[in-house]
């Protein structure tokens, strides 16, 4: 495994970092679950993200159970808040001072934990003034409940005036944790220049775009068995977004490049992301220990210019660049 530093800080966290999302209390049995965080931790994978929402809130608690044991100071534990969870009450959402700290009760119970590495903002509030909002992350870091603050789809604009409010609090904003593939380089434009210059990571999510840069779903032919795309709990209405014929051709002249630089395409879209010097780490899932031993192997690979090149022509015009989307894929009024 190889460990990069997150935005301008002290903090090295592994750069495959596993995720929970849609998987555990959902799709994966707990017993599943538990082997692929083993895995994870068998190949030196120590950071691990996951979130309040994650199966309304029943994720934290399995991520929880399967890291009870190890040594806490050898891990790096991230999780969010914004989505309703629970109930669903009028203050069950969003960045407001009340749902900032009581959330991060809930997730350091379920979590099993004293303190999480990266507190983060899964969203941008529209409704809360991000004073409250920062100021609340603030008191989360110096009561010791969060190390560190990040966020979750911001826009450019939205991470600046969070960054200046956080250095006028004297806490750490590093991260930011966009979505990321060779298929969604949305944002490349912006958001990492944006970043780069206030000394902000990305964390970046669906790297292999739930599984369609993996190649296992090919035009024509039945959904591999208990592949994410045949998941009802919702995984298959999450991963829609890219189960179109025109994507998933393209995507499998993806297969000879992989060849060439003598990896799966699972890797090569994993290597792919961590190209990019802004990003610290790709936040992959697995439903699968097998798939996170293959997964992991994609650290500390070199791609060359001729191979990111050849992706980028055989993607062509199903790559997404626009940066209007960061803003036009969140809410635009808070989730209730
Ligand atoms: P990926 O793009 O890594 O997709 C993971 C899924 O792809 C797996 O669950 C598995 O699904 C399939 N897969 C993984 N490896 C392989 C392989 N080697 N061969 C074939 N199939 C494979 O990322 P996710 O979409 O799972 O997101 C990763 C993490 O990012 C989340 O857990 C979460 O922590 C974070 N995230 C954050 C969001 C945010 O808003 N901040 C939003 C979404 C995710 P299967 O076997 O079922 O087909």
């Amino acid at each position: 495994m190889e460990f990069r530093y997150l935005g301008n800080s002290g903090l090295k966290i592994s750069e495959i970092t596993y995720g929970n999302w849609l998987t555990h209390g959902s799709q994966v049995e707990n017993d599943m679950a538990a082997q692929c965080v083993r895995a994870a931790l068998d190949e030196g994978i120590s950071t691990f993200d996951t979130a309040d929402v994650y199966a309304n809130t029943k994720a934290e608690t399995v991520l929880g159970e399967a890291l009870k044991g190890e040594r806490r100071e050898s891990l790096e534990i991230f999780t969010k808040v914004y989505w309703p969870t629970g109930p669903g009450g009028k203050n069950d959402t969003g960045l407001s001072r009340k749902h900032i700290m009581e959330s991060i009760n809930g997730s350091l119970q379920r979590l099993q934990t004293d303190y999480v590495d990266l507190y983060q903002a899964h969203r941008y509030d529209t409704e809360t003034p991000l004073e409250e909002t920062m100021q609340a992350f603030a008191d989360v870091v110096r009561q010791g409940k969060a190390l560190y603050i990040g966020v979750s789809e911001w826009t450019a604009d939205q991470i600046r005036a969070g960054v200046e409010l956080a250095r006028e609090l004297n806490i750490q904003l590093i991260s930011s944790q966009p979505q990321y593939s060779m298929l969604w380089r949305v944002i490349e434009d912006e958001v990492v220049a944006t970043s780069a210059e206030l000394g902000v990571s990305q964390i970046v999510w669906s790297p292999i775009a739930q599984g369609v840069l993996s190649g296992k779903y090919v035009p024509g032919q039945p959904l591999p068995e208990g592949s994410r795309a045949t998941d009802e709990k919702g995984g298959a209405d999450m991963i829609k977004r890219f189960m179109r014929d025109d994507v998933l051709t393209k995507v499998q002249d993806l297969k000879p490049i992989a060849d060439d630089a003598g990896l799966t395409m699972a890797q090569l879209a994993i290597a792919w992301v961590l190209q990019n010097d802004n990003v610290a780490a790709a936040l992959v899932g697995a439903s699968r220990p097998e798939q996170v031993a293959e997964n992991v192997k994609a650290a500390g690979v070199k791609l060359d210019a001729d191979a990111m090149a050849a992706i980028d022509s055989a993607l062509g015009d199903v790559i997404e660049r626009d940066p209007g989307k960061t803003k036009e894929t969140s809410p635009q009024t808070r989730v209730v």
